[in-house]
């Protein structure tokens, strides 16, 4: 007589869908009974998404439906708002039971629930740069930068103008890299002003205040000054105690949260002394997934692998062609860092990773 009993697969729940929790929840796939938990529907490529303000069908790579690559796990399209011991529970009022719990909430927030409405984004913010004349881009972090980049290469015409509240660029970067980043943007006519804010409440007819008392005319702007880090929510949850002052999570070296041996913290979120990286954030997917198989197959605890930090190693695309870099203490700009990210800005290596066409 055939035996119908079924072992039952662990459940491991990953909250976040972003660089980091999309590299665990399809490596565990076939492993576990995996549910993502995500705000949106889709995995968007973050590095990806400004060349896709500018030539919107980009987009149609970079912008992936969690199913797509997730065939075997469970997806669930909400925000995370509680966790216990043994539960998440979500905006939509679902309690969902887990083994293992991964959180991978990053920079959170977005703007578009359904890969349908980020494509439409990005059709709106091509036409807002194809029919403004002058832009304004607030913040000089890798966002306003490579905006500025993309725009500048595309449209030579429009009058390109960056303010940025810091007193250099790029300030997760070393001052050189910077440095060629600001001389990059100099020749091509992007004015880029540092050390003022501007307040996007004061606009009025194309006119910008800025903190220095000054103005600066534009017909639209782009406000590139971040995203918070997506840990608000662990405030009022069993993992309060585990958040540092700055609000990120306090992980060991296996990357479990400190005194939680069941949950795992991996990406932006974490308090791992590094630059914060999508490169570094799979690499602690890769590790997190390697000790949740060793937790799950095995039982094993003395096996865990540890989670080195790594250094500095960052690419700053400028446009389809150039980039700045920061490769260790090494600072370099041009075409070699851009022949390694800027033509397809990793794209095809991550759809790759993810087991896609790419
Ligand atoms: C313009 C730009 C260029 C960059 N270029 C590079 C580069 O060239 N190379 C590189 O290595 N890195 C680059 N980075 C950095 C990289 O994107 C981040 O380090 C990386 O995205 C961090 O991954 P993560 O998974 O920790 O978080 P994220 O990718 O931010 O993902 C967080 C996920 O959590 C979800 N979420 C948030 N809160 C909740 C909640 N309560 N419930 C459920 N889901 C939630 C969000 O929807 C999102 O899917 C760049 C970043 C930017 C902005």
């Amino acid at each position: 007589m055939e035996d119908s009993r079924e072992v039952k697969k662990k459940v491991v729940i990953v909250i976040g869908g972003g660089v980091a929790g999309s590299v665990v929840a399809k490596t565990l796939q076939d492993n576990a009974d995996v549910v993502l938990i995500d705000l949106k529907e889709y995995y968007e490529i973050p590095w990806a998404s400004l060349r896709s303000s500018v030539e919107p069908s980009f987009a149609e790579k970079s912008v992936i439906n969690h199913w797509d690559y997730l065939p075997n796990a469970r997806i669930v399209t909400s925000a995370a708002v509680n966790i216990t011991r043994n539960e998440v529970l979500t905006a939509q009022g679902c309690l969902i039971a887990y083994d293992y719990l991964v959180i991978a909430t990053g920079h959170g927030g977005t703007d578009a629930r359904t890969r349908t409405e980020k494509l439409s984004h990005y059709r709106t913010e091509h036409q807002k740069i194809k029919s403004a004349n002058s832009i304004l881009i607030v913040g000089g972090g890798p966002t306003g930068v490579e905006l500025a980049g993309e725009i500048s290469v595309d449209f030579p015409d429009k009058k390109v103008t960056l303010v940025h509240r810091g007193s250099r660029l790029l300030e997760f970067i070393g001052s050189k890299a910077a440095r060629m980043a600001l001389d990059w943007l100099a020749s091509k006519n992007v004015e880029v002003i540092l050390g003022q804010s501007v307040d996007l409440n004061s606009v009025s007819d194309g006119v910008y205040r800025i903190s220095g008392g000054e103005t600066v005319t534009a017909d639209c702007h782009f406000d590139c000054t971040g995203k918070p880090m997506g840990s608000s929510w662990l405030r009022e949850t069993d993992l309060k105690n585990s958040l540092d002052i700055r609000g990120r999570l306090m992980v060991d070296a296996n990357l479990r949260v400190k005194g939680h041996e069941n949950v795992f913290g991996i990406g932006d979120i974490t308090d791992i002394p590094e630059i914060k990286q999508g490169y570094m954030a799979q690499k602690h997917a890769m590790v997190a997934a390697k000790n949740l198989k060793l937790l799950i197959v095995e039982g094993k605890e003395s096996r865990l692998a540890k989670y080195k930090p790594a250094a500095p190693l960052a690419f700053v695309s400028l446009g389809r062609k150039e980039a700045v870099a920061q490769i260790f203490c090494m600072s370099i700009s041009g075409h070699i860092p851009g022949m390694i990210k800027s033509k397809d800005l990793f794209v095809g290596k991550m759809r790759r990773q993810l087991g896609l066409k790419s």
